[in-house]
């Protein structure tokens, strides 16, 4: 049992019944096979076109993810860090206003008393739940302390399960490397 997955209950979304032609398949495969070949054929135009130096509309660039990984924009909104002070402690005072304000509910937060006396409280415990995150940066935008950032640049975060996705505060701050799960779940929306 996972306490913070069990915030949230799983909903079940139920599949559409399938219709005769598509039981059949081969209308399908038929129809799928005409899509494919159009935006071969289009494509193929285009760069033929760019390549004789005529003016067409952009053509389709394959890129081999992920041997060539996108760059992606230097202001991305990407995977969360959690910032540390100079003596190593994290920034977070636990003021909970980015996980009142995060509009997906996937920051879960627990507060302590801090042991310096010029901070009244700092985070015990402080999981994101990057699943359920739209990336939209308000807890970056909420943050009183400059705590939180989303400027790792990274946007890969495999799991197998729903709990791999969730990571927490020594993963954030970079202590502790996150390891997903080598069993993947039978069913994707299964909790661990
Ligand atoms: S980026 Fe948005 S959705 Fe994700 S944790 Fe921050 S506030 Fe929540
Ligand atoms: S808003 Fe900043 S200081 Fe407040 S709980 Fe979130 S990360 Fe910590």
């Amino acid at each position: 049992m996972n306490p913070v997955l069990d915030k949230h209950r799983v909903k079940t979304v139920v599949r559409p019944e399938m219709r005769f032609q598509e039981q059949v398949y081969l209308i399908e495969v038929w129809k799928g096979l005409l899509i494919t070949s159009r935006h071969f054929f289009v494509n193929l135009w285009r760069h033929c076109m760019k390549a004789l130096g005529q003016d067409a509309a952009a053509a389709s660039v394959t890129t081999q993810y992920p041997e060539d990984p996108q760059v992606t924009a230097h202001r991305s909104r990407t995977r969360h860090r959690l910032l540390k002070r100079e003596d190593g402690t994290p920034r977070c005072v636990a003021c909970m206003l980015c996980e009142t304000v995060c509009p997906a509910k996937c920051i879960y937060i627990k507060a302590e008393e801090s042991p310096d006396v010029m901070i009244e409280k700092r985070a015990k415990t402080f999981k994101i739940d990057l699943g359920m995150c739209v990336f939209c940066g308000y807890c970056v935008e909420a943050c009183p302390e400059d705590a939180i950032r989303m400027d790792t640049q990274y946007i890969q975060f495999p799991g197998s399960t729903r709990a791999d996705l969730i990571w927490d505060m020594p993963e954030l701050m970079g202590d502790r490397p996150k390891i997903p799960s080598l069993t993947p779940s039978k069913d994707p929306l299964s909790r661990p």
